[in-house]
Protein backbone atom coordinates (compact mmCIF):
# COMPACT_ATOMS: atom_id res chain seq x y z
CA UNK A 1 0.00 0.00 0.00
CA UNK A 2 1.08 3.18 -0.78
CA UNK A 3 1.95 6.19 2.20
CA UNK A 4 0.11 8.98 0.63
CA UNK A 5 0.55 11.29 3.66
CA UNK A 6 3.02 10.98 6.52
CA UNK A 7 2.60 12.94 9.66
CA UNK A 8 5.58 12.92 11.95
CA UNK A 9 5.44 14.35 15.39
CA UNK A 10 3.17 17.50 14.18
CA UNK A 11 2.73 20.03 16.26
CA UNK A 12 0.61 23.12 16.77
CA UNK A 13 0.13 25.57 19.49
CA UNK A 14 -1.47 28.89 19.70
CA UNK A 15 -0.86 31.40 21.83
CA UNK A 16 -3.10 32.56 24.56
CA UNK A 17 -2.85 36.32 24.99
CA UNK A 18 -4.55 38.01 27.99
CA UNK A 19 -4.42 41.45 29.61
CA UNK A 20 -4.17 44.94 28.16
CA UNK A 21 -0.98 44.51 26.59
CA UNK A 22 -2.01 41.32 25.22
CA UNK A 23 0.81 39.24 26.46
CA UNK A 24 1.45 35.98 25.40
CA UNK A 25 0.74 33.60 28.90
CA UNK A 26 0.38 30.30 27.73
CA UNK A 27 -0.04 27.81 24.75
CA UNK A 28 -2.93 25.69 23.63
CA UNK A 29 -1.57 22.73 22.44
CA UNK A 30 -3.84 21.97 19.54
CA UNK A 31 -1.90 19.44 17.77
CA UNK A 32 0.54 18.03 20.42
CA UNK A 33 2.64 15.82 18.84
CA UNK A 34 0.93 13.56 16.44
CA UNK A 35 2.39 10.92 14.29
CA UNK A 36 0.03 8.84 11.27
CA UNK A 37 0.66 7.30 7.79
CA UNK A 38 -2.61 7.74 5.42
CA UNK A 39 -2.74 4.91 2.95
CA UNK A 40 -3.72 6.47 -0.62
CA UNK A 41 -7.44 5.22 -0.72
CA UNK A 42 -7.81 4.77 3.02
CA UNK A 43 -10.86 6.70 4.71
CA UNK A 44 -8.81 7.44 7.81
CA UNK A 45 -11.43 8.46 10.27
CA UNK A 46 -10.63 10.64 12.91
CA UNK A 47 -12.31 11.34 15.90
CA UNK A 48 -12.35 12.61 19.63
CA UNK A 49 -14.74 15.13 21.28
CA UNK A 50 -14.98 18.70 20.26
CA UNK A 51 -11.95 20.57 20.98
CA UNK A 52 -9.33 17.03 20.69
CA UNK A 53 -7.74 19.34 18.28
CA UNK A 54 -9.27 17.53 14.69
CA UNK A 55 -9.78 20.50 13.11
CA UNK A 56 -6.82 22.20 13.86
CA UNK A 57 -4.88 18.71 12.62
CA UNK A 58 -6.66 18.49 9.58
CA UNK A 59 -5.63 21.94 8.33
CA UNK A 60 -2.24 21.80 9.44
CA UNK A 61 -2.06 18.76 7.82
CA UNK A 62 -3.48 20.75 4.35
CA UNK A 63 -0.70 23.41 5.31
CA UNK A 64 -3.76 25.74 5.84
CA UNK A 65 -2.02 27.06 9.07
CA UNK A 66 1.49 26.93 9.72
CA UNK A 67 2.54 24.47 11.39
CA UNK A 68 4.89 24.85 15.06
CA UNK A 69 6.71 21.86 14.95
CA UNK A 70 7.17 18.61 12.97
CA UNK A 71 6.16 17.31 9.27
CA UNK A 72 3.34 16.44 6.64
CA UNK A 73 5.27 14.85 3.73
CA UNK A 74 2.88 14.20 0.97
CA UNK A 75 4.16 11.85 -1.52
CA UNK A 76 7.49 12.42 -0.30
CA UNK A 77 7.13 16.34 -0.10
CA UNK A 78 7.66 18.19 3.15
CA UNK A 79 4.28 20.18 2.55
CA UNK A 80 5.91 23.11 5.21
CA UNK A 81 8.45 22.96 3.58
CA UNK A 82 7.35 24.37 -0.02
CA UNK A 83 7.50 27.84 -1.14
CA UNK A 84 4.07 29.56 -1.47
CA UNK A 85 3.62 29.12 -5.14
CA UNK A 86 4.98 25.81 -4.84
CA UNK A 87 2.44 24.84 -2.43
CA UNK A 88 -0.15 26.91 -4.81
CA UNK A 89 0.95 24.47 -7.10
CA UNK A 90 -0.08 21.64 -5.74
CA UNK A 91 -3.48 23.30 -4.14
CA UNK A 92 -5.83 21.56 -6.01
CA UNK A 93 -4.52 18.19 -5.05
CA UNK A 94 -5.18 18.79 -1.44
CA UNK A 95 -8.82 19.78 -0.88
CA UNK A 96 -10.57 20.51 2.12
CA UNK A 97 -14.61 20.53 2.77
CA UNK A 98 -16.23 22.21 5.69
CA UNK A 99 -19.11 21.26 7.92
CA UNK A 100 -20.95 24.45 6.91
CA UNK A 101 -20.51 25.59 3.07
CA UNK A 102 -22.47 28.04 3.60
CA UNK A 103 -20.56 29.90 5.94
CA UNK A 104 -17.69 29.59 2.75
CA UNK A 105 -20.00 30.73 0.08
CA UNK A 106 -20.98 34.46 -1.00
CA UNK A 107 -24.17 35.14 -0.79
CA UNK A 108 -23.94 37.42 -4.17
CA UNK A 109 -22.23 35.28 -6.29
CA UNK A 110 -23.79 32.38 -8.33
CA UNK A 111 -23.27 29.00 -7.13
CA UNK A 112 -22.06 28.07 -10.70
CA UNK A 113 -18.98 30.88 -10.35
CA UNK A 114 -18.14 30.00 -7.03
CA UNK A 115 -17.82 26.57 -7.90
CA UNK A 116 -15.73 27.61 -11.30
CA UNK A 117 -13.63 30.01 -9.42
CA UNK A 118 -10.77 28.05 -8.81
CA UNK A 119 -10.44 26.51 -11.37
CA UNK A 120 -10.11 29.77 -13.24
CA UNK A 121 -7.36 30.84 -10.16
CA UNK A 122 -5.43 27.84 -11.07
CA UNK A 123 -5.14 28.16 -14.36
CA UNK A 124 -6.73 24.70 -15.00
CA UNK A 125 -9.54 25.89 -17.28
CA UNK A 126 -10.57 28.53 -19.95
CA UNK A 127 -13.29 31.03 -19.20
CA UNK A 128 -15.44 29.41 -21.81
CA UNK A 129 -14.86 25.69 -20.42
CA UNK A 130 -16.31 26.39 -17.26
CA UNK A 131 -19.58 26.22 -17.24
CA UNK A 132 -19.06 22.77 -18.52
CA UNK A 133 -16.91 21.40 -16.14
CA UNK A 134 -19.21 22.71 -13.47
CA UNK A 135 -22.54 21.49 -15.04
CA UNK A 136 -20.57 17.71 -15.13
CA UNK A 137 -19.20 18.35 -11.73
CA UNK A 138 -22.70 19.32 -10.17
CA UNK A 139 -24.23 16.32 -11.95
CA UNK A 140 -21.41 13.94 -10.57
CA UNK A 141 -22.52 15.53 -6.76
CA UNK A 142 -26.21 14.77 -7.26
CA UNK A 143 -27.59 18.70 -8.88
CA UNK A 144 -28.62 19.58 -12.07
CA UNK A 145 -26.65 22.34 -13.88
CA UNK A 146 -29.96 25.02 -13.75
CA UNK A 147 -28.56 25.51 -10.39
CA UNK A 148 -25.68 27.02 -11.91
CA UNK A 149 -27.21 30.53 -11.56
CA UNK A 150 -28.94 30.22 -8.31
CA UNK A 151 -27.46 32.13 -5.12
CA UNK A 152 -26.53 30.14 -1.86
CA UNK A 153 -29.46 30.81 0.06
CA UNK A 154 -31.57 29.24 -2.22
CA UNK A 155 -30.73 25.52 -1.23
CA UNK A 156 -31.14 23.48 1.81
CA UNK A 157 -28.25 22.20 4.04
CA UNK A 158 -27.99 18.93 2.13
CA UNK A 159 -27.52 20.50 -1.02
CA UNK A 160 -25.22 22.86 0.07
CA UNK A 161 -22.78 20.26 1.26
CA UNK A 162 -23.37 19.07 -2.44
CA UNK A 163 -22.18 22.30 -3.34
CA UNK A 164 -19.35 22.32 -0.72
CA UNK A 165 -18.61 18.88 -2.19
CA UNK A 166 -18.61 19.78 -5.64
CA UNK A 167 -16.21 22.27 -5.66
CA UNK A 168 -13.84 20.64 -3.73
CA UNK A 169 -14.14 17.93 -6.57
CA UNK A 170 -13.86 20.06 -9.23
CA UNK A 171 -10.18 20.48 -8.83
CA UNK A 172 -9.29 16.83 -9.13
CA UNK A 173 -7.88 16.49 -5.69
CA UNK A 174 -6.09 13.72 -4.67
CA UNK A 175 -6.45 13.97 -0.71
CA UNK A 176 -9.14 15.73 1.01
CA UNK A 177 -10.02 16.28 4.37
CA UNK A 178 -13.58 16.57 5.29
CA UNK A 179 -14.36 18.40 8.63
CA UNK A 180 -17.69 17.29 10.24
CA UNK A 181 -19.38 17.80 6.89
CA UNK A 182 -22.42 15.34 8.06
CA UNK A 183 -23.02 17.05 11.59
CA UNK A 184 -25.61 20.05 10.35
CA UNK A 185 -27.70 17.74 8.52
CA UNK A 186 -30.51 15.37 8.91
CA UNK A 187 -29.98 11.65 9.70
CA UNK A 188 -32.00 10.53 6.56
CA UNK A 189 -29.36 13.05 4.40
CA UNK A 190 -26.67 12.29 5.85
CA UNK A 191 -26.81 9.09 4.47
CA UNK A 192 -27.21 10.40 1.22
CA UNK A 193 -24.04 12.68 2.04
CA UNK A 194 -22.24 9.67 2.65
CA UNK A 195 -22.79 7.41 -0.57
CA UNK A 196 -21.65 10.77 -2.22
CA UNK A 197 -18.49 10.53 -0.73
CA UNK A 198 -18.62 7.08 -1.35
CA UNK A 199 -19.02 7.18 -5.14
CA UNK A 200 -16.71 9.57 -5.25
CA UNK A 201 -13.83 7.89 -3.86
CA UNK A 202 -14.08 5.02 -6.82
CA UNK A 203 -14.67 7.23 -9.15
CA UNK A 204 -11.94 9.85 -8.44
CA UNK A 205 -9.32 7.46 -6.34
CA UNK A 206 -9.69 9.69 -3.65
CA UNK A 207 -8.26 9.82 -0.24
CA UNK A 208 -9.93 10.72 2.31
CA UNK A 209 -9.51 12.31 6.36
CA UNK A 210 -12.78 12.02 7.76
CA UNK A 211 -13.47 14.49 10.78
CA UNK A 212 -16.49 13.39 12.83
CA UNK A 213 -17.60 12.87 16.50
CA UNK A 214 -20.48 10.24 15.40
CA UNK A 215 -18.81 7.37 15.76
CA UNK A 216 -21.10 5.24 13.91
CA UNK A 217 -20.79 7.33 10.79
CA UNK A 218 -16.95 6.71 10.94
CA UNK A 219 -17.94 2.92 11.60
CA UNK A 220 -20.03 2.96 8.36
CA UNK A 221 -17.52 4.87 6.05
CA UNK A 222 -14.07 4.57 7.13
CA UNK A 223 -11.45 2.16 6.80
CA UNK A 224 -8.70 3.38 9.49
CA UNK A 225 -9.37 5.28 12.51
CA UNK A 226 -7.31 7.35 15.03
CA UNK A 227 -8.72 8.54 18.15
CA UNK A 228 -7.38 12.18 19.46
CA UNK A 229 -7.92 13.51 23.27
CA UNK A 230 -6.60 16.54 24.18
CA UNK A 231 -4.63 17.30 21.20
CA UNK A 232 -2.62 13.88 20.71
CA UNK A 233 -3.50 10.58 19.23
CA UNK A 234 -4.69 7.73 21.57
CA UNK A 235 -5.62 4.78 19.83
CA UNK A 236 -4.99 4.53 15.71
CA UNK A 237 -5.51 1.06 13.56
CA UNK A 238 -7.85 -0.68 11.24
CA UNK A 239 -11.48 0.48 11.79
CA UNK A 240 -12.68 -3.24 13.03
CA UNK A 241 -9.32 -3.75 15.25
CA UNK A 242 -10.34 -0.97 16.78
CA UNK A 243 -14.18 -1.33 17.41
CA UNK A 244 -14.00 -4.59 17.84
CA UNK A 245 -11.20 -4.58 20.66
CA UNK A 246 -10.62 -0.67 21.42
CA UNK A 247 -7.51 -0.95 23.62
CA UNK A 248 -7.61 2.52 25.48
CA UNK A 249 -9.51 3.36 27.59
CA UNK A 250 -10.72 6.47 26.40
CA UNK A 251 -11.52 4.87 23.01
CA UNK A 252 -13.11 2.39 25.36
CA UNK A 253 -15.73 5.12 26.97
CA UNK A 254 -16.54 6.21 23.47
CA UNK A 255 -17.40 3.22 21.92
CA UNK A 256 -19.58 2.37 25.13
CA UNK A 257 -22.04 5.39 24.13
CA UNK A 258 -22.69 3.83 20.83
CA UNK A 259 -25.63 1.89 20.33
CA UNK A 260 -25.67 -1.26 19.24
CA UNK A 261 -28.40 -2.78 16.88
CA UNK A 262 -28.19 -6.19 17.82
CA UNK A 263 -30.21 -5.89 21.43
CA UNK A 264 -28.70 -9.29 22.83
CA UNK A 265 -24.84 -7.78 22.52
CA UNK A 266 -24.54 -6.22 25.96
CA UNK A 267 -22.14 -3.94 26.16
CA UNK A 268 -21.86 -1.56 29.80
CA UNK A 269 -21.44 2.03 29.36
CA UNK A 270 -18.64 3.55 30.88
CA UNK A 271 -19.10 7.00 31.68
CA UNK A 272 -16.27 9.43 31.42
CA UNK A 273 -17.07 12.09 34.41
CA UNK A 274 -16.43 15.80 33.89
CA UNK A 275 -15.24 17.93 30.68
CA UNK A 276 -11.66 17.84 29.04
CA UNK A 277 -9.68 19.79 30.32
CA UNK A 278 -8.30 23.03 29.03
CA UNK A 279 -5.84 22.29 26.05
CA UNK A 280 -3.88 25.20 27.74
CA UNK A 281 -1.59 23.46 30.44
CA UNK A 282 -3.20 19.54 29.91
CA UNK A 283 -2.66 17.52 32.90
CA UNK A 284 1.07 16.16 33.11
CA UNK A 285 1.42 12.60 32.24
CA UNK A 286 -0.91 11.11 30.50
CA UNK A 287 -3.83 13.63 29.66
CA UNK A 288 -6.10 11.34 30.07
CA UNK A 289 -5.26 10.68 33.91
CA UNK A 290 -7.66 13.18 35.47
CA UNK A 291 -10.90 11.50 33.54
CA UNK A 292 -9.81 7.60 33.30
CA UNK A 293 -11.43 5.39 35.14
CA UNK A 294 -7.99 3.43 35.66
CA UNK A 295 -5.84 5.86 36.00
CA UNK A 296 -2.67 5.32 38.48
CA UNK A 297 0.17 7.38 40.14
CA UNK A 298 2.31 6.38 37.35
CA UNK A 299 0.26 8.02 34.62
CA UNK A 300 0.51 11.39 36.34
CA UNK A 301 3.88 11.58 35.81
CA UNK A 302 5.28 9.33 32.65
CA UNK A 303 3.60 10.18 29.46
CA UNK A 304 2.35 6.81 27.78
CA UNK A 305 3.91 6.39 23.97
CA UNK A 306 1.82 5.10 20.99
CA UNK A 307 2.82 1.60 20.51
CA UNK A 308 2.28 -0.84 18.37
CA UNK A 309 0.15 -3.75 19.55
CA UNK A 310 -0.04 -6.22 16.24
CA UNK A 311 -1.88 -5.87 13.30
CA UNK A 312 -1.20 -1.80 12.84
CA UNK A 313 -3.08 -1.27 16.09
CA UNK A 314 -1.40 1.32 18.38
CA UNK A 315 -2.38 2.99 21.38
CA UNK A 316 -1.03 4.86 24.05
CA UNK A 317 -1.47 3.49 27.66
CA UNK A 318 0.27 2.05 30.29
CA UNK A 319 -1.53 -0.55 31.13
CA UNK A 320 -1.40 -2.43 27.58
FE1 LIG B 1 -5.66 5.62 31.95
FE2 LIG B 1 -3.13 5.54 32.79
FE3 LIG B 1 -3.80 4.37 30.50
FE4 LIG B 1 -3.75 7.01 30.71
S1 LIG B 1 -2.00 5.65 30.88
S2 LIG B 1 -5.30 5.79 29.75
S3 LIG B 1 -4.51 7.31 32.79
S4 LIG B 1 -4.51 3.81 32.56
MG1 LIG C 1 -13.82 20.89 14.89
Amino acid sequence: QQQLIIVDRLKKYFPVKTGLLQRTSGHVKAVDDVSLVINRGDTFGLVGESGSGKSTLGRTLLRLNDKTDGTVQYQGQDLHDLSKSEMRKLRPKLQFIFQDPYSSLNPRIRIGDAIGEALIQHGLCSQEEVDERVAEVLALCGMSSYHMDRYPHEFSGGQRQRIGIARAIILNPDFVVADEPLSALDVSIQAQIINLFRKLQEQRSLTYLFISHDLSVVQHLCNRIGVMYLGSLVELGPRDECFSKPLHPYTQALLSAVPIPNPRVKRERIVLHGDPPSPVNPPTGCKFHTRCPLAQSKCREETPLLRHHGSGHYAACHLI
